[in-house]
């Protein structure tokens, strides 16, 4: 409903201000207030201003002119109608230059009067009607700073959903989120735990060191009451709601004001609702990658337990296919031959295999173990074509070297250095056809040596350039399938590479060639 205006009649004459508050009561809406002179009518204008002044012009001791004067001098800013006697109205003239808003001659009607005081109050009206406005705004805009304020936290919470943090960080960034949208005295989350118990994990107070008064009793009810009823469930000053991932709760996150005892509003409930479906997905996300983790040690622990396990079995094989093959034992037949020489090269493959399998559950578990040295590149290459230059000669393949002379030493594990440029040099006479060229160049450049591996093979596509470096990848070519390879060399190589400081990629044109070409830092 709309407010009253307030008039303040002044006048001396007693029959005026009865019509006056007459013709106002008559009308309704006004709330009219009378002076018996100029001095009490300033008076209660200055004390509590009114939205208008009805001022009689002619008043023993203090008259019109004066109160106006002093109104002014006062920076009373109200709206001023003057009642004149008949005839005065030359004096008005003067009024409106000092501010006034109209004048009445006597006698007026109360018509005459309620047209000039509407007049007059347009103004008042309108100004009136800017402060709602302006109130209304204000208020609209704190309520979307709250909300945009919600909607951050809300993010944050999402954020965390995805950014796999450990449990304990998500937990604590649930509690500010809540804290920081919500504004309680304390908030707390509980978890299920394997026995379906509601256990605390996380409690927190706005002011630390503050006293705690909620009731753990009180507090752990109502969360299990929220769990049961599977909603938010609130209590004097404490609200609980339920972390549900999917039919299932995992545990409930609630808020207290123990000091203040205020509750929360329903617009809260809402809220907490909605941190809390954030934080269930969030919980669940950290745990479920945390029970992937564990799996995947599991497995590159059982890996490398069974390379173990077989690796000796495999050693005593392959010694007594060497002692058959060289004859030491009773000479072979032919056939005998054969049979043993595929034997030999499948427990040769088999090696292979386990020697890369081992190395990658190394990666994966951490237990890589570097013996970093300055080691020359120089040394490590010699070292790999010693390995590689009987394959690359069988398929007639010409190999070019570009090593500058003063290469300086680079920091690397001398065998595992070796190790790359064996994977990289077989992976460039495996995937080039006979009579093809390698070429291995190095350079230094920026506080490293590059060196690049480069075939005129059959070339890597797009498509396959995406998976190469991945665990068990071969491409589908069948020019790469009759090459035996485990899928696993490029894996290692890169883990090796980037464990010792540097980069690797590759450039590659089908039917063309390939580069694989990788950094090591120099040794300091
Ligand atoms: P493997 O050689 O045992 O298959 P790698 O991890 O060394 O395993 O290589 C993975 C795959 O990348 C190969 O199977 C092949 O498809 C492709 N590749 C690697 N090096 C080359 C190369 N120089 N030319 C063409 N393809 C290559």
């Amino acid at each position: 409903m709309e407010e009253d205006v307030h008039v303040l009649i002044i006048d001396d004459s007693q029959a005026i201000r009865e019509f006056v508050l007459q013709a106002f009561a008559d009308r309704g809406g006004y709330t009219v207030r009378e002076a018996h002179n100029g001095a009490e009518g300033l008076q209660m204008a200055l004390d509590d201003p009114p939205d208008l002044i009805l001022l009689d012009f002619e008043m023993p001791r203090m008259d019109g002119s004066q109160v106006v004067d002093a109104l002014n001098e006062h920076q009373v800013d109200v709206p001023v109608i003057l009642i004149t006697s008949h005839g005065s109205e030359a004096i008005a003239v003067d009024f409106f230059r000092k501010g006034v808003k109209d004048y009445m001659s006597k006698p007026f009607t109360a018509e005459e009067m309620y047209v000039a005081v509407e007049r007059a109050l347009t103004d008042v009206r309108l100004r009136r009607e800017k402060e709602i406005l302006t109130q209304n705004l204000a208020l609209a805009n704190e309520e979307l700073h709250r909300r945009v304020r919600e909607l951050d936290a809300l993010y944050g919470v999402g954020k965390s959903v995805t950014s796999l943090l450990s449990r304990e960080q998500l937990l604590e960034r649930i509690l500010d989120a809540v804290f920081y949208v919500i504004g309680a005295e304390e908030a707390s989350l509980m978890l299920v735990d394997e026995s379906g118990r509601l256990r605390p994990a996380v409690h927190r107070q706005r002011v630390p060191g503050e006293a705690h008064h909620t009731a753990h009793r009180a507090a752990e009810e109502l969360a299990a009451d929220a769990v049961r009823k599977r909603d938010a469930t609130a209590s004097g000053s404490m609200l609980y709601a339920p972390l549900k991932v999917g039919e299932r709760v995992v545990g409930a996150i609630g808020l207290g004001n123990p000091v203040s005892g205020r509750p929360f509003a329903s617009h809260n409930r809402q809220l907490l609702l909605a941190l809390a479906d954030y934080a269930a997905i969030a919980i669940e996300n950290a745990r479920l990658y945390e029970e992937v983790r564990q799996a995947d040690q599991a497995k590159s622990e059982f890996v490398s337990f069974v390379a173990h396990e077989l690796g000796t079995p495999l050693t005593s094989i392959r010694g007594y296919t060497d002692v058959l093959l060289r004859g030491l034992s009773d000479p072979l037949t032919p056939q005998q031959q054969q049979f043993i020489s595929v034997v030999h090269s499948n427990v040769e493959r088999m090696q292979i295999l386990l020697s890369d399998l081992r190395d990658i559950s190394r990666i994966e578990t951490g237990h890589m173990k570097l013996n970093t040295e300055p080691t020359p590149l120089t040394d490590a290459l010699k070292d790999a074509l010693e390995a590689t230059r009987g394959q690359i000669e069988a398929r007639a393949q010409e190999l070019t070297l570009e090593i500058p002379e003063n290469l300086p030493k680079v920091s690397a594990d001398p065998a595992r250095l070796t190790q790359i440029l064996i994977n990289l040099i077989s992976n460039a006479y495996k995937y080039t056809p006979e009579g093809g060229r390698i070429r291995v160049q190095a350079s230094h450049q920026n506080g490293y040596v590059r060196c690049d591996v480069s075939d005129t093979g059959i070339g890597i596509s797009p498509e396959d350039q995406e998976h190469l470096f991945t665990k068990f990848f071969r491409s589908e070519d069948p020019a790469v399938r009759e090459n035996q390879g485990t899928g696993l060399g490029l894996c290692i190589v890169k883990s090796l590479v980037e464990l010792q400081g540097g980069r690797i990629e590759v450039e590659s044109q089908i039917g063309e060639g390939t580069t694989f070409g990788f950094t090591m830092p120099i040794a300091a």
